[in-house]
């Protein structure tokens, strides 16, 4: 749809389309990457602890006790810490911010597609770096001509939707590469067994790392992300963010995200929880002949040999089960399926199964 009074921008945009939340009961939903579990106990304490008392007044717009558990987690300082209503709006302050240079920002060609998103939106052109053939990332495939215009580069690690993760070296390697661009680190999945570069940050002023509390934290309904890095960084994010909206994380938002930094039992093992179904459900989803990238995420990417993936992931719906398809070139034979509790994965594996018999015995009549 358009209109006369769309603005030239908005008529050309393409926005991202979130996974399907549908209102229907007893769904298995395993389509967009949420935690299983709920949120720490002490989380919703302190939002309701916070819900009565003071909601009139604006929040604090620094969230300086957010930033100092942050920080403290993490082991940097509170103005290494830039926090935002999400990831996804941390991450768009940082094209704004960084990649608006004039030339192409690299990225792979399979990721998370919000990024091309927020280069059509902010005008910055996407320079797509294929992965390899087994959908892994070569760092000397981001290497330049030294005069060769480029805005910056941004990767998720691990992957999204592939689950791959990449060793800290060949991120050094690629922090080596662009010395003087910034190099955004979406991490949003690293605490499913990936590693941290966050411990670069001293050594890499043009290291930029994302996280989000929506998975490893369970709480993708209060909408609370993060970015890490050196000051002038944090600085340029904070420019940005108190030039469109002052107070992007309500008092509930702040209240709760800080309870859930300090929860780390409760972290500790929900994570542990969702790594060891995962190991299950690769396994499971191996025994019905799926081929399993092997992933660091909350999530699987899986396809079966026999199987186009877009048959798969509705015959699942109609079973009552939602996992999320791509209708992309190399990945359109993939599932994407968030790893849920051992009784959703039970039932997943268990449609599948169903999926394939009837599939199997179609064929044979
Ligand atoms: N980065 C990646 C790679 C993601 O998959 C997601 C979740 N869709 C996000 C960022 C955004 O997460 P949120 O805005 O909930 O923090």
């Amino acid at each position: 749809m358009t209109s006369q009074f769309f603005s030239p921008v908005v008529t050309r945009l393409t926005p991202y389309i979130p996974g399907e939340q549908p209102k229907i009961s007893n769904l298995v939903k395993l389509n967009t990457n949420e935690n299983p579990y709920p949120p720490s106990p002490r989380v919703i304490a302190a939002i309701t602890q916070a819900a009565q008392q003071g909601l009139q007044l604006y929040p604090d717009p620094q969230a300086s006790t957010l930033r100092e558990a942050i920080a403290g987690h993490l082991g940097l300082s509170a103005p290494q810490v830039f926090v935002g209503n999400g990831s996804d709006e941390v991450l768009a302050h940082a094209f704004f911010a960084f990649f608006q240079q004039g030339c192409p920002l690299l990225m792979p060609d399979i990721s998370y597609s919000f990024y091309k998103v927020y280069c059509g939106l902010y005008g910055i052109a996407a320079c797509l770096v294929p992965l390899t053939d087994n959908l892994r990332l070569n760092v000397a495939d981001y290497a330049c001509a030294p005069d060769e215009c480029v805005a910056g580069v941004v990767i998720a690690n691990p992957n999204a939707p592939t689950g791959i993760g990449l060793p800290l070296a060949d991120l050094e390697a690629l922090l080596k590469l662009h010395p003087n661009r910034v190099v955004l680190v979406d991490e949003a999945y690293v605490d499913f067994g990936g590693t941290s570069a966050v411990p670069l940050i001293a050594r890499y002023p043009n290291l930029l790392v994302v996280h989000t509390l929506s998975k490893s934290r369970s709480l993708a309904g209060l909408r609370v992300g993060y970015a890490c890095g050196q000051r002038p960084l944090i600085d340029a994010l904070e420019r940005v963010k108190d030039s469109f909206n002052s107070y992007p994380l309500d008092r509930l938002a702040i209240a709760g995200a800080v309870a859930a930094f300090e929860d780390t039992a409760y972290f500790e093992q929900t994570r542990q929880a969702v790594m060891s179904s995962r190991e299950g459900l690769v396994l499971a989803l191996e025994d019905l002949g799926f081929v399993v990238l092997p992933s660091q995420a909350n999530f699987v990417f899986a396809r079966h040999p026999m199987h186009h993936g877009a048959d798969l992931a509705a015959g699942l719906r109609a079973k009552g089960v939602l996992v999320r398809h791509f209708i992309q070139p190399r990945i359109d034979a993939y599932l994407r399926i968030s790893i849920g509790t051992p009784a959703q994965c039970d039932r997943l594996v268990q449609a599948l199964g169903e999926l394939l018999t009837s599939a199997s015995t179609h064929h044979c009549t």
